[in-house]
């Protein structure tokens, strides 16, 4: 088995790929049928099956997904789409494609999710969506998000790049509520290579999402085709599929994994944290029995203006990475892009999101890690932070 652990440095995300998984690969690689086709066919009908038999398709991101996505619920000019001023630039970017615009509220400062009392404030009669990440793979508060978009006749399109596993209340992310898309990049949960997938509450927007996928191509009876939309080109390779089949099968077992590590970072760093003043995530809402998936483990550490300070994110970055280990940053503040700049966005409209912007680091967690790395990662955390 290859696996990141193979090497002394130690990533701060990356996947497991196992001879077997390789072996499937060449094989599906000299089959003879490279672009989509049967395993892509057979990976939607087993990402269906893990989320409860909902219509789901493929793509090849889960930036073309959303993309798609909102394409089928016909976003476009004039609408308002919400979501949170802390999530990755794909959201951001695939509203603004639309033409709609982008109304950005505030996440909580441990879940790092979408705040939703905010959200229910930044409604107007031009709101057509929420578009809410379920940050690290700790999922939104489904019930009162999904009430609200009741309430007000929104759509949802859910963010689950970091959350494929990831339930609410025994149920799993994307086997209920209106639609998901998920992300195979290699750093998230699982993989393959590039690749995502939109999970639908409808099989004909998936029908439609289907399409458009593919350049708005339908077939017609006497063997010909015809092009009833202009759709885009985002499917996904059969050797990329095979890839995300083996996979799924271990997700599961990875993301259990993942808890215990995730778990052993809570034990070590709980006690000390108020000390070094370091703000660890939440790992559920209260009282809510949520099934965390774990992509990343983000700390705040009180890193301070660089003209301040010893204490930098680039000096810790790099004190660590002396150390042999990796540290993400995961993320910058959406409204703070120079995108969002000039569309009049300032720093102050979002504290937490801000905040965290600033002081979030990533500490490497992935399924190839055993709790020695992290007992490792832990004590150079320490000693850095001891010496600033
Ligand atoms: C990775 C990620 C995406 C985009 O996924 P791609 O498959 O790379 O397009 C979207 N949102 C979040 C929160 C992510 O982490």
């Amino acid at each position: 088995m290859s696996t990141l652990a193979s090497s002394s440095f130690l990533k701060f995300a990356g996947p497991v790929i196992t001879d077997e998984m390789a072996d499937a690969v060449r094989d599906s690689l000299l089959s003879g049928w490279l672009t989509s086709g049967p395993r892509v066919a057979a990976f939607e009908a087993a990402l269906s099956d893990y989320h409860g038999g909902r219509p789901t398709r493929v793509f090849t991101s889960a930036t073309a997904a959303m993309e798609v996505a909102f394409e089928v619920c016909g976003i476009g000019p004039g609408d308002e789409i919400i979501t949170s001023a802390m999530t990755f630039f794909s959201v951001g970017n695939m509203i603004e494609k639309t033409g709609a615009t982008t109304v950005f509220v505030d996440c909580d400062l441990t879940t790092r999710n979408i705040k939703l009392d905010q959200v229910e404030r930044a409604i107007t009669p031009h709101t057509k969506a929420i578009v809410p990440t379920h940050m690290s793979g700790l999922p939104c508060e489904m019930d009162r998000l999904y009430n609200m978009a009741q309430k007000h006749g929104l759509r949802v399109i859910e963010d689950a790049a970091l959350a494929i596993g990831s339930s609410w209340q025994g149920k799993r992310i994307g086997a209920f509520g209106d639609i998901a898309t998920f992300s195979f990049h290699p750093n998230k949960n699982m993989t393959t290579i590039e690749g995502g997938a939109a999970v639908f509450a409808d099989e004909a927007e998936a029908r439609r999402a289907e399409v458009l996928r593919f350049h708005g191509i339908s077939r017609l009876a006497d063997g010909t085709r015809d092009v009833t939309v202009a759709g885009g080109k985002f499917n996904m390779s059969d050797v990329s599929a095979r890839l995300g089949l083996g996979q799924l099968a271990m997700l599961d077992t990875w993301n259990a994994h993942r808890r215990d590590l995730a778990h052993t970072y809570m034990t070590l760093l709980g006690p000390i944290a108020d000390e070094f003043g370091i703000v660890l995530p939440a790992s559920a809402y209260p009282n809510e029995p949520t099934g965390h998936s774990w992509n990343m483990y983000c700390v705040l550490l009180p890193f301070t203006k660089p003209w301040q300070s010893r204490l930098t994110r680039k000096q810790f970055i790099d004190a660590m990475h002396a150390q042999g280990i990796g540290i993400g940053i995961s993320y910058e503040a959406m409204h703070l892009t120079s995108l969002f700049r000039s569309k009049g966005h300032r720093d102050g409209e979002h504290p937490n999101a801000e905040r965290i912007a600033r002081q979030t680091v990533t500490l490497p967690l992935h399924a190839a890690m055993t709790e020695t790395d992290v007992a490792r990662v832990v004590k150079a955390l320490i000693s850095f932070l001891a010496k600033a």
